[in-house]
């Protein structure tokens, strides 16, 4: 079966990347490859107005309450949101977010009929111990799989983190972590849910990481922030 190809731009907290808003901005609708811009909550109606398919980085699953500093998934989908980001290692790590926490907004999501993609992967440390099938197994566990989501499998050792030299992983951990986690999925959603590979993916390394037959595109942080770089991993898509 194939799936369309998915790259995920992840802007983390950075402004809209320069000709983001331009007649050819490489974060627009394209052809043949879909690209979904996850920005800041401040970006987001910009990147709207101009026709970007944008999406918050994280909401809260309540739709409004006494939640200072936050802002609902519910607000999100009132501004015209389509996607929206769950779970990224950030959030789980620097926010204190749950597998709990993000299996409700998950939920919340798809109730608002904004189509989640919920980050998963291994830390480290729990690679060193041969843990990472263990991992993402309990952090799928509370996700509602049968539903229309997409799921990005994040080795949290290969984010960059601002490095451009930080290696992503090797492809045969990618694509076996990915065939590992197909392998978890129910019947009805096993051939027809995308999922993204997401850890320094770059033009260098993306034409290899895309044509895994497990992997169906990228969650992208640091390259995504460079609109040339962003544009080269969309003209390697299209040409798969
Ligand atoms: C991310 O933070 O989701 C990410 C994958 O970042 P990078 O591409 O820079 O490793």
């Amino acid at each position: 079966m194939s799936r369309t190809l998915f790259l995920a731009a992840n802007w983390k907290m950075h402004s809209a990347p320069e000709g983001t808003f331009d007649p050819e901005s490489p974060y627009k609708i394209q052809d043949s490859v879909d690209v979904v811009v996850f920005s800041t909550f401040l970006d987001l109606a910009a990147c709207l107005q101009v026709g970007i398919e944008a999406g918050p980085q994280y909401g809260h699953a309540e739709a409004s309450g006494p939640h200072t500093g936050d802002v609902s998934l519910k607000m999100c989908a009132d501004l015209g949101c389509t996607y929206a980001l769950c779970g990224h290692s950030d959030r789980r790590q620097k926010h204190g977010e749950t597998d709990d926490m993000v299996a409700a907004q998950v939920k919340a999501a798809l109730a608002l009929r904004l189509h989640p993609v919920v980050c998963i992967g291994e830390k480290e440390e729990e690679r060193d111990a041969g843990k990472q099938q263990e991992v993402v197994r309990r952090q799928m566990s509370v996700l509602p799989l049968e539903q229309n989501i997409t799921i990005a499998y994040e080795p949290i050792w290969a984010i960059s983190r601002g490095d451009p030299n930080k290696p992503a992983a090797s492809t045969q951990d990618a694509q076996e972590m990915h065939a590992f986690i197909r392998s978890l999925l129910p019947d009805a959603t096993r051939e027809t849910m995308r999922l993204l590979y997401g850890g320094s993916m770059k033009p260098e390394n993306a034409k290899e990481l895309l044509s895994q037959p497990d992997i169906d595109g990228g969650l992208i942080g640091g390259a995504s922030l460079k609109p040339d770089a962003f544009r080269e991993i969309i003209t390697i898509a299209q040409s798969l």
